[in-house]
């Protein structure tokens, strides 16, 4: 449990828009942020009379954002200073958010009732200035009540600085609300008020973001529980290039939820995973305190990391590659969850896999957990890869046939798999954003399959299975292995029996 408060922010370019967001925001903020730049020209003088500060509870902010501190508008000095100097401003909101050009002593000096709190803002959207420490410095000879510092992290080891100002505040008995903007920074919006900020900004709705990174506010509440955490909350997190799309932190937060553990599951976007492991992980040269307990780890990490582990487990050798990280005394144990996570939903329904034919398309980091999987439970396996050079390891790791696969533009039309009992496709097509609407093989190609295994899990029915319901062949999605995947991880974290039902409602209601 922490003090810390959330802030919606709300932006609309008119006056009536910005009344339905505000009434929207009402349950969700403790803090609701009108950001004024937001709105056309004109729209101000529309918006005061029909807003009735009176009819709510929460605390109000106001912000009149310059456009290289991310406004929306392209106003000058001169305009946003008339704004500040406008009585209505005082009457309907608490506070405000002045920026270093707009000086808090003139504004409270004018009118006799001052805001209760004034917040001096700085924002970076380039990157992390070198002088971060400085910039504290300077904004803590103003007489504002709290410091706010937003910073743009290009990969996770940007945020440390911004961090350790969170410390620094700390020590020195300051309000501060540190940002680091960005996938890569998310984690301080998720972690920063169980460590004593200020404060934290939220979306009104995903896709309503007014700063890079934000989170809806229903996610921080329902999915982070951010006002719940503390510095003894457990720390896990998604170990991956892109984690924007990830369905981890909702499947894994639902069994922290479920069990009520003080644990919490973030996005953690690495590029440079030996940087993160120096500086964020490793206990001799970490430059920060988290409470890491574990990973989920994700394209592109799974073999790289290895290196890093002190201890890996058997499974995850013979695949040579890790899905899972667990962190004991500060030590990292390495696991493949994936395996087993890919046979379980097969055997369920497809029953007995000795001498079973099976054809696998794709030969990256997915296959190898698939092909030693079905090599374990006796299948027969043909890998099917567009790069035979590339895959060829694998087919002689695993010891199995390999087979061009033909590109999906010009397809062959008699490549077909009437010899095989299974087709699992380990390849991204069809997955949304990398490869939408694509299927690697078309319904005629399927004929005389028994079973279509698509790894893809978005969307929930993919290209293939359509193909695959038109030939009316059984199929499995990639959900299931999502889901089966994740219950063995939550299993070497917590020791507890993974709330299965709840893991899968809430991957469920993500992709609906
Ligand atoms: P990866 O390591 O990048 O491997 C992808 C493989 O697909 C490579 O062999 C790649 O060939 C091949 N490929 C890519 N685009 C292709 C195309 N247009 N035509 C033919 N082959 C193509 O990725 P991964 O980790 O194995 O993941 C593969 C898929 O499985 C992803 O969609 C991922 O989301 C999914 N997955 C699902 C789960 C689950 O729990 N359901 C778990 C893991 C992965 P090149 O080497 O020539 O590029």
């Amino acid at each position: 449990m922490n003090n810390g408060k959330i802030c919606v922010s709300v932006c609309a370019e008119t006056a009536d828009e910005l009344i339905e967001q505000i009434k929207r925001a009402e349950d969700l903020a403790d803090v609701i942020e009108i950001r004024f730049d937001c709105l056309k020209e004109n729209e101000f003088e529309l918006f005061l009379p029909k807003f009735y500060r009176d009819k709510f509870s929460n605390t109000f902010l106001s912000t009149m954002r310059a456009p290289e501190q991310g406004g929306k508008n392209n106003l000058a000095l001169s305009q946003r200073k008339e704004f500040w100097l406008h009585s209505h401003i005082f009457e309907s909101t608490d506070w405000a958010d002045l920026e270093e050009d707009i000086s808090e002593a003139e504004i409270n000096n004018l009118w006799s009732k001052a805001f209760k709190n004034v917040i001096k803002s700085n924002h970076d959207f380039d990157g992390v200035p070198e002088n971060l420490l400085g910039i504290y410095e300077r904004l803590k000879t103003s007489q504002a009540d709290i410091i706010k510092i937003a910073v743009q992290a290009h990969d996770i080891t940007d945020t440390i600085p911004v961090w350790k100002l969170l410390e620094k505040a700390k020590s020195e008995n300051r309000q501060i609300i540190p940002i680091a903007m960005g996938e890569s920074g998310k984690w301080t919006r998720i972690l920063g008020l169980a460590h004593g900020a200020f404060m934290t900004y939220a979306a009104l709705d995903a896709g309503q973001e007014t700063a890079p990174g934000q989170i809806s506010a229903k996610d921080l509440t329902e999915v982070y529980r951010v006002k719940k955490l503390d510095e003894a909350t457990d720390i896990y997190g998604i170990l991956g290039s892109n984690t924007s799309v990830s369905m981890s932190p909702y499947i894994h937060n639902a069994a922290f939820k479920f069990h009520d553990l003080n644990a919490v599951f973030v996005p953690l976007q690495v590029n440079n995973l030996d940087e993160f492991m120096r500086r964020m992980v490793k206990p001799a040269t970490r430059e920060i305190e988290l409470n890491f307990k574990g990973f989920s780890v994700t394209i592109p990490h799974k073999q790289t990391i290895i290196k890093h582990l002190d201890f890996l487990d058997e499974t995850a050798e013979k695949i040579s590659a890790v899905n899972t990280v667990k962190i004991i005394d500060g030590k990292l144990h390495g696991y493949n969850t994936d395996a087993q996570g890919f046979i379980e939903p097969l055997l369920n329904s497809y029953g007995d896999l000795r001498d079973a034919k099976v054809a696998v398309l794709g030969a990256g980091g997915a296959a190898r957990a698939v092909v030693y999987a079905l090599k374990n439970a006796g299948a027969n396996v043909k890998i099917f890869a567009r790069d035979l050079a590339k895959a060829k390891s694998l087919a002689v790791d695993f010891q199995v046939e390999l087979k061009e696969l033909p590109k999906t533009k010009d397809q062959n039309p008699k490549t077909d798999f009437k010899d095989f009992d299974i087709l699992v496709n380990a390849t991204p097509l069809g997955m949304k954003g990398k490869a939408d609407g694509e299927t690697p093989v078309l319904a005629e190609q399927l004929k005389g399959l028994h079973l279509v295994y698509d790894l893809v899990y978005i969307p929930f029915q993919t290209p293939l299975m359509t193909e695959a319901d038109k030939m009316e062949i059984p199929k499995i999605g990639g959900l299931a292995m999502l889901i089966a995947q994740a219950i063995g991880q939550q299993k070497i974290w917590t020791n507890l029996d993974a709330p299965i039902k709840e893991m899968s409602r809430a991957a469920l209601k993500r992709l609906a």
